[in-house]
């Protein structure tokens, strides 16, 4: 198939700015996946393929926003603290039943909060508001006792109540039929809440992506695996699987490639089978054993990218067609991402997490900015974008602090070469460097990508 170089028509040589390469990653990418109609209560974090309508207006019907009396207002216009309205109580509005009467002038229905307003009410008084009386006129309890315990046989009103207190009305929240959610959206909690207590029972979401996540490299030992004298742990599978699910993809295991075209391409064949896109984590620099590009030759076709971003280079993607399937079908994408941890983590968020958030459906691809100003002077290679890893002062109450202009000081949360994880453990954020600065001096105001906020 055409590579994605070849369908720009460009020098490989070439430089890329970081949206360079993310604009031609999103415009090869395609998506987003199709959909599948499921329960609501199981569609937490999954992304919208269609709006979403109330079945039933909210309130369903008029309730009581209070615990109280249905009542006519008209009954209480001359009622005062000393000179009550007195009203016969002649039944009562529970919640989850229909009332068992009607209310007329001279009589109030017991009701609780949210219970349907009987017929003639046109109004609730809070029981605060009341006092209740026994069969013999006198004070059963005290004013403003709780609705709760036997029937009174009247009240006293104490106040003047306005047609339509405390009640809200059928339809006040939502209509029957109103767009309550967007082809897009991503279900929150809300979201699922504002579904089901509207009456909506499945949504038409996305596919969740699958995502391969195949860590290569000689030295990369598996969870307690001994190290040897020249093992190092695998901090990437399990770091890029987890940075899978946690935007809401599917990680799907592909092991640890020995240095060896053979068991790569063998492991980019599974993955090619089985999910829509695949990371593969080290090898794709041009070193004797780096071994990736050709694997994705193999199964597809593949690009070099050299990207003007620190840390990040080398970047390698490309596109593999399922076997059995027409050049028209949603390709996998073949993400090769530099093995320096550090490294492979800011390539994830430039470009692969917008393009998982593409086939996952979403509106919004790319993180919020905000504006940050530094707190020490900075040094960085000469034309290549910096993504630095920097940490926020918060106030003891967890806020995060900000200067006078909103904008929020940031500290270099520890070394910065792309091998340091320690650093970007604790980071709360990634500062951008623009490409033209090769230092900045404390005070310099730069861009702010947090990494614990969409
Ligand atoms: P490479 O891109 O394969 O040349 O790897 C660059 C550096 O990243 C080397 O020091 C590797 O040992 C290290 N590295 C590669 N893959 C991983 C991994 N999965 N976990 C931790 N370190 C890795
Ligand atoms: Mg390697």
């Amino acid at each position: 198939m055409t590579s994605v170089r070849e369908r720009s028509g460009e020098a490989p040589s070439r430089l890329l700015s970081v949206e360079e390469a993310r604009d031609r990653v999103l415009a090869a990418a395609g998506g987003p996946l199709p959909s599948e109609s499921i329960a609501v209560g199981d569609a937490l974090r999954r992304v919208l393929a269609a709006d979403v309508r109330s079945v039933t207006a909210l309130p369903p019907w008029d309730n009581s926003a209070m615990d109280g009396y249905a009542i006519l207002a008209s009954d209480t216009v001359a009622a005062t603290e000393i000179a009550p309205a007195r009203l016969r109580v002649t039944g009562e509005a529970a919640a989850g039943a229909a009332a068992s009467a009607s209310v007329r002038p001279g009589v109030a229905l017991r009701i609780a909060t949210g219970a349907p307003v009987p017929a003639g009410a046109d109004a609730v008084v809070p029981v605060e508001s009341t006092t209740p009386l026994g069969p013999d006129g006198s004070a059963s309890g005290p004013r403003g006792r709780d609705a709760s315990g036997p029937l009174p046989a009247a009240i006293l009103v104490h106040e003047a109540v306005r047609p339509g207190e405390s009640i809200r009305r059928r339809g006040s929240d939502l209509d029957a039929g109103a767009r309550i959610l967007l082809r897009g959206d991503e279900m929150t909690p809300p979201a699922i809440a504002i579904a089901a207590g509207s009456g909506v029972t499945t949504v038409d979401v996305h596919r969740r992506p699958r995502i391969g996540v195949l860590a290569t490299g000689d030295e990369i030992r598996g969870p307690g695996e001994p190290l040897g004298p020249a093992g190092i742990p695998d901090a990437n599978g399990p770091g890029l699987r987890a940075l899978i699910s946690d935007f809401g993809g599917e990680p799907v295991d592909l092991g640890i490639a020995k240095d060896r075209l053979d068991d790569v391409r063998a492991r980019l064949e599974r993955g090619v089978a089985e999910a829509d896109a695949i990371i593969v984590s080290g090898g794709v620099s041009v070193g004797p054993y780096d071994v990736v590009k050709l694997g994705f030759e193999a199964v597809g076709s593949v690009d070099l990218w050299r990207v003007a971003v620190q840390p990040g280079k080398p970047f390698a993607f490309g596109l593999a067609q399922r076997p059995g399937e027409g050049a028209d079908a949603q390709p996998v994408l073949l993400f090769g991402l530099p093995g320096n941890p550090v490294s492979s983590f800011v390539t994830f968020e430039l470009f692969v997490r917008p393009a998982l958030r593409q086939l996952a459906g979403y509106r919004r691809l790319l993180r919020s900015v905000d504006r940050a100003v530094l707190e020490e002077p900075i040094t960085k290679g000469a034309g290549r974008r910096a993504f630095l890893r920097v940490q926020v002062t918060r106030t003891d109450d967890g806020r995060v602090t900000r200067n006078a202009l909103g904008r929020v000081p940031v500290h270099l949360a520890g070394g910065q070469g792309s091998h340091v994880m320690s650093a970007l453990a604790i980071a709360d954020a990634l500062a951008m460097i623009p490409e033209a600065d090769d230092s900045l001096p404390a005070g310099a105001e730069v861009d702010l990508w947090w990494l614990d906020r969409g």
